[in-house]
């Protein structure tokens, strides 16, 4: 699996990666609404997303270490981001101002960052349990997570 990214940018930006073959399992699950995290057998830890090497101990991890995880979980922290680069460097007023948040879910001990939605910027606070919304149809990719909403 390859991923484009171009977007956000003050220039244009092509180019593809190998995401290597944990990130692939991560992502292709998306497909079957599920969230994987890889559990280190040596220290414990759980990270998502899943990594090939350890964040705490260094060991190596990979596919066998893969586990499911229910999707649920809750905002650690938040930012409200209300400009965007329009392409030629300049920041410009979105229309629409985007929540992004670190979330901890449930079985994980890292923190993963997603968009909210349906929630006001008003209602949003650390602690707030969230669940994955997800695209009608799915393809196994990155873009299959639409955001997490409020439990
Ligand atoms: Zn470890």
């Amino acid at each position: 699996m390859s991923v484009d990214r171009y977007d956000g940018l003050p220039f244009i930006a092509r180019f593809r990666w190998y995401t290597g073959k944990i990130t692939e399992r991560f992502y292709r699950n998306f497909a079957e609404k599920k969230i994987l995290a890889a559990r280190c057998e040596k220290c414990g830890y759980t990270v998502v997303p899943p990594r090939a090497v350890c964040p705490k101990c260094s060991s190596r991890l990979s596919e066998e270490h893969l586990v499911e995880l229910n999707g649920k979980g809750v905002v650690l922290s938040y930012t409200v981001v209300r400009k965007k680069l329009d392409g030629k460097g300049n920041y410009v007023e979105m229309e629409k101002p985007v929540i992004i948040a670190a979330i901890k879910l449930d079985g994980a001990d890292s923190q993963i960052f997603s968009k909210l939605g349906e929630v006001w910027e008003k209602d949003v606070r650390i602690g707030l349990e969230v669940v994955p919304v997800w695209a009608e149809k799915r393809e196994g990719k990155p873009s299959d997570l639409l955001y997490f909403k409020p439990r």
